[in-house]
């Protein structure tokens, strides 16, 4: 990382859901910054496999914890990562009660220890935030158009109720708290089963079945590789910025034209099969990052292409049985 790497100073950090896919990430990047960490997770969604490598390193600890009911963490913490929720539609619409709950009573005990520790507090929030989204691309000002009364509200809703409770802690208790607003990520160890557009199409063009898309596929979504949005994320925890911050990438793609991206990467013969589109799906999704841009001297690098083809070689040596893969 080069963008900030001159002002990381953390010594202890604990990153809430970091057995999940972005956390586990986010954890193998802060000990390579010689940043201790305390990795709390439930495994409602993440895996210990996704951390295993780690747990050799002296600098990490991995605790199952359900952060709903109680944080405890001894020794020092200057920055608190909080990341635990479920994170794909599949899972939230199986989870909603659990979704809400890690997102407001979970944020608050995640501020709370930071607050007990006067520690530098990142909020995961998410470009679900804004909705179905009036204003395309996306700005940090924009207050978005979300249904809370939708199946996607238990998720939505839930991120912006942590994003109010996160601004309170900062303007009343004067936690040194950050927002960031995450748009769709991909890489290793998301969940081949977890329902989002790039595990599924790999796995169904690996397996060489028919490739879902919803509706006819004109929906678009702009995906960042894994290791772009952890320097992002890690960039912005280091500025003492307030947030929110947008990180993502602006590369903006329909649908369909994923789905075929993935099956000719793969070399596949699979067919595209249209299937009903989700209740509230978002029609268009791009981020505006202008202000990563300014402010972090931050964006994203890595292709499309790159980014696609590191992970389908991920799937292809997990799914032929070299990796532990969860499924749920
Ligand atoms: P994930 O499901 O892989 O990881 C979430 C982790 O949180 C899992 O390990 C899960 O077991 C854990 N968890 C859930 N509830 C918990 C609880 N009550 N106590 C302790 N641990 C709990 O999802 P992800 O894609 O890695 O997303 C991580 C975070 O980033 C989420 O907060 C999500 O909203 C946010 N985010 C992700 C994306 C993305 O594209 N991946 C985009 C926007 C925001
Ligand atoms: N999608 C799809 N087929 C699938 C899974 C998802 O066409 O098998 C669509 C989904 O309806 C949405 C887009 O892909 O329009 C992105 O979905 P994903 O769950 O990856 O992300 P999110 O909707 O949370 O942005």
């Amino acid at each position: 990382m080069t963008t900030h790497a001159t002002s990381w100073n953390f010594r202890r950090a604990v990153v809430t859901g970091g057995a999940g896919f972005l956390g586990s990430h986010l954890c193998e990047w802060l000990l390579s910054l010689g940043t201790q960490v305390v990795c709390l997770d439930n495994f409602l969604t993440g895996i210990p496999a996704n951390v295993a490598h780690l747990t050799d390193d002296p600098g990490f600890r991995l605790a199952r914890c359900d952060i709903t009911d109680f944080i405890h963490v001894s020794g020092e913490v200057d920055l608190v990562l909080h990341f635990a929720s479920p994170a794909s539609p599949t899972d939230y619409l199986r989870l909603p009660i659990q979704t809400l709950k890690v997102g407001s009573t979970g944020t608050l005990h995640s501020l709370g220890l930071a607050r007990e520790k006067k520690a530098r507090f990142l909020l995961a929030s998410t470009s679900e935030v804004y909705g179905d989204p009036l204003e395309h691309p996306q700005r940090e000002v924009y207050w978005g158009n979300v249904n809370p009364l939708g199946p996607r509200g238990v998720y939505d809703e839930a991120k912006r109720y942590a994003e109010a409770l996160t601004t309170a802690y900062r303007a009343n208790c004067g936690v040194d708290a950050v927002i960031v607003r995450i748009f769709n990520t991909y890489g290793p160890r998301m969940r081949p089963d977890d329902g989002r557009a790039i595990p599924t199409f790999i796995r169904q063009a690996l397996a060489g079945e028919p490739i879902t898309v919803a509706g006819d596929g004109s929906q678009t979504r702009s995906v960042c590789y894994v290791d772009d949005t952890v320097q992002g994320i890690l960039a912005l925890a280091a500025s003492g910025h307030p947030g929110p911050v947008n990180i993502g990438s602006p590369d903006e793609i329909t649908i369909l034209h994923l789905a075929e991206t993935i099956r000719d990467m793969v070399d596949a013969q699979a067919p595209i099969r249209l299937i009903n589109r989700p209740v509230d799906d978002p029609s268009v999704r791009r981020p505006d990052t202008t202000l990563a841009e300014t402010l972090l001297g931050w964006k994203a690098t890595t292709s499309r292409e790159q980014g696609l083809h590191k992970t389908i070689e991920w799937f292809r040596s997990a799914l032929a049985g070299q990796e532990e893969l969860p499924s749920f």
